[in-house]
This record gives structure tokens, sequence and C-alpha cells, in this order.
């Protein structure tokens, strides 16, 4: 029989935002496990170097395509993870960012509806707001400022949610949601904007760092690896759940002793700036990961000083600075993470 006309057998998988920072994580993971793999993206902050490595690999292919408009494809999954992540990045084009969460994801769903599939939702901890309830667990429906200038984001990420959930029980669809609470890792945008790769970037080119307030505020920080297994557990979970659960590492730190941990792996002598705190910046956050835990027995490994060794040894041999003082033994993209 013509090879061309034999069926693969895997799963075929569609990652929107697959070219971004944990959606290239997702790509390459799916493809090790075995499945064909649909990566689509619009570029706004995805990067084609991010992907580079799994061109070559004829179970990988890459559409360049904005959600908010519609796309038929044939595929057994989709993780929608399309979605600028970045304060700087969601708020450059706010009516963009709520277009995404809301149209994006109505065509998203319309698509894992056409083809019978299943569909994961990347949401955040961001539907949380600025949290009166700490850590945070599923059930808390959060405090969230509706007109400010996070909103495009909170309340873009809050009306997928409820997408995600009506066509479930107007269609039956069989959906996913995850909560993502801060991940960082290899792969970030240099200028992403968000907090890990700022202090890495700024301590890696001897520049002032940025405190946003007096950083006293805090985050809980996830490992992109860690993540992105979880997703992966979560997608193979019976159509009875579908969260939404918190993917994160309850590991808290004030966003200071953020910057003195990058100080002190990087040997970097930059010093520490305060400059003005965003609007509605939440004063703290931390997951609730007991329904993690307990539905998927998963756990965060790779704990914040060797998550940045990794991300600064990365950005390191990105940058082309040398200045890391730590520096890991294998620094090949194929592998970062
Ligand atoms: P990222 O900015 O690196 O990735 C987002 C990707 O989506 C980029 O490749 C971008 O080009 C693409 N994209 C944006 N709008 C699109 C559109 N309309 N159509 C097609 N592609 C589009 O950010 P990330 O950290 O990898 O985030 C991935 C997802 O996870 C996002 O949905 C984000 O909201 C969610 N999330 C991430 C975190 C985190 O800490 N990393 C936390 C909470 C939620
Ligand atoms: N859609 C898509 N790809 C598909 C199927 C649907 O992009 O494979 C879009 C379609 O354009 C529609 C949206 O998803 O606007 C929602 O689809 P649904 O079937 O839920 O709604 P309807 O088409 O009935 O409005
Ligand atoms: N932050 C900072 N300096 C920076 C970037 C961010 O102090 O250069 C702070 C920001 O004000 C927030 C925290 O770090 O309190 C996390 O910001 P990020 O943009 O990474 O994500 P958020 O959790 O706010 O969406």
């Amino acid at each position: 029989m013509n090879r061309q006309l034999q069926r693969v057998d895997g799963t075929r998988v569609l990652v929107t935002g697959g070219a971004g920072f944990l959606g290239s994580h997702l790509c390459e993971k799916l493809l090790h496990a075995g499945n064909e793999v649909v990566c689509l993206d619009n570029f706004y902050t995805g990067r084609k170097a991010n992907i580079a490595h799994l061109m070559s690999d004829p179970m990988f292919t890459v559409m360049e395509h904005d959600i908010t408009n519609p796309v038929y494809l044939q595929v057994d999954e989709v993780y929608n993870l399309a979605c600028p992540a970045s304060p700087v990045h969601y708020q450059y084009d706010p009516v963009h960012t709520m277009k995404t969460s809301v149209l994006g994801m109505i065509n998203m769903l319309g698509l894992a509806k056409r083809v019978k599939g299943k569909i994961l939702h990347a949401s955040t901890s961001e539907v949380y707001g600025d949290p009166l309830v700490h850590p945070q667990p599923e059930s808390y429906w959060g405090h969230v400022n509706p007109t400010g200038i996070r909103s495009c984001y909170d309340e873009g990420k809050r009306s997928a949610e409820t997408l995600c959930f009506d066509y479930h029980r107007r269609h039956q669809l069989d959906v996913k949601v995850v909560r993502i609470f801060n991940t960082y890792g290899p792969r970030m945008h240099p200028e992403d904007g968000r907090v890990v790769s700022n202090f890495i970037v700024q301590a890696l080119k001897g520049e002032p760092i940025t405190l946003y307030g007096d950083g006293s505020q805090t985050r809980s920080f996830c490992y992109a690896d860690d993540l992105v297994e979880g997703f992966m557990q979560l997608m193979a979970t019976p159509p009875e759940f579908r969260g939404p659960m918190n993917l994160g590492n309850p590991n808290e730190f004030t966003i200071r002793e953020l910057a003195e941990k990058v100080l002190e792996i990087t040997g970097s002598s930059s010093k520490l700036i305060e400059e003005p705190l965003p609007a509605d910046d939440p004063r703290q956050r931390r997951p609730d990961i007991t329904l993690a835990r307990e539905t998927l027995g998963w756990e965060p490994r790779v704990q914040l000083d060797e998550g940045l060794t990794r991300t600064i040894a990365y950005f390191d041999q990105l940058l082309g600075t040398g200045n890391a003082r730590v520096k890991t033994p294998d620094l090949t993209l194929s592998k970062a993470g």
C-alpha cells in the first residue's frame, strides 16, 4: 500500500499558541510521547526559534493562524494556549486580547465539538484577581476588577472558562480547564516582560533589577516541565473530570526574594531599583494544589533554585553574555528545560 495513504494511528493533537514559551515545551513533549502535533500560532509573542528544533520531525506541522478566525482541522485533541500571557503584551492591544479569549475560545470549542474531540484550556490564576483568600483553592470565585488595565486578560480568561463549561453543558463536550500559576523556564522571550525573565536578563546584562513597588508582593513560581506534565495528565483523565484545576508550585516568595536569588545564582552585581507598582497588581498569590495531588498524583518536582539555574543558563547562551556564574552542561535547545 502507498505509504502516503496509510493512516497515522497515533493521536493528532492541535496546540494553539504552540510557538510560545509553554506551547513549545508542550509540542515537544507530545511529539516525544508519540503524538502527531499541529502547532498553530499567530507569532505575536511566539517565536519560530522556539520550535525550530521540531521542524524536521514528520509528525510536526506548523500553521500561522490567529484563533480569532475560524479554522477547520481534523484532530483528536486540542490544547488551547493561544493568548499573550505577559501583562505588557496583553495590555498592548487589550481588545485583541479579549477577542483571543472569547472569539478564539468559541472557535476552538466549535472545532472540538465538530471533531468530537477533547479540549484543554489554559486558564490562569488571574481568575482569582487580587485574592482575598490565601492560598487560592479552585472553589474561590475571586476578586477581580472588571474595568482595569488587567481586565482584558482576567475577564477574558473568566469568560473563556464560562464558555468551556457551557459547551460541556449544552453540547456534552469533553473539556478540561487548568488554572496556571506563574510558570517560568527556558524559551521565555527575552523581552517577555514577566518578572523571572526580566530579572534574569537584567542581571546577566549588569542592568538595574526593576522591583515594581517595594517587592513585598508574592508569587509562587512553577517550572515549565512540571506544568506541561500536569497538562498531559489532565488531558488523560476521563470525561467526568473537567476541573477547573490549579497547577502551580505552592512555594511562595516575595518579588524581592526572587531578585536576590537571581543575583546570587548569576553572581551579578546589578543593583535593585524600585519602580512604580502597576495598577491592580495582585498582592499575593499561591495555589492550593490539593485537587491536582489527589486527582492526578501531580506534584511539582523542580524547585526555584534549580529552575532558575536552568533558566539562567538558557538566557546566558541566548544573549551570549557569558556572565552567568552557574552553567548547566547541556544547553541544547531541544533538551532545554
Ligand atoms: P506566550 O506569550 O509565550 O505564549 C502565547 C502564545 O500564543 C504565543 O506563541 C503567541 O504568539 C500565541 N498567540 C497569542 N494570541 C494568539 C492568537 N489570537 N492566535 C494564535 N496564537 C496566538 O505565553 P505562555 O506563558 O507560553 O502562555 C501560554 C498560555 O498559558 C496562555 O494562554 C497564558 O494565558 C496561559 N498562562 C500562562 C502562565 C504562565 O505563567 N506562563 C500563567 C497563566 C496562564
Ligand atoms: N469553528 C471553527 N472550526 C471548526 C468548527 C467551528 O473554527 O472546525 C468555529 C465556527 O466558525 C463557529 C464557532 O467555531 O463560529 C463555534 O462553532 P459552533 O458549532 O459551536 O457554533 P455555530 O457554528 O453553530 O455558531
Ligand atoms: N514585577 C517586578 N519587576 C518586573 C516585572 C514584574 O517587580 O520587572 C512584579 C510585578 O509587579 C508582579 C510580579 O513581579 O508583582 C509578577 O509579575 P509578572 O508580570 O511576572 O506576572 P503577574 O503575576 O503579575 O501576572
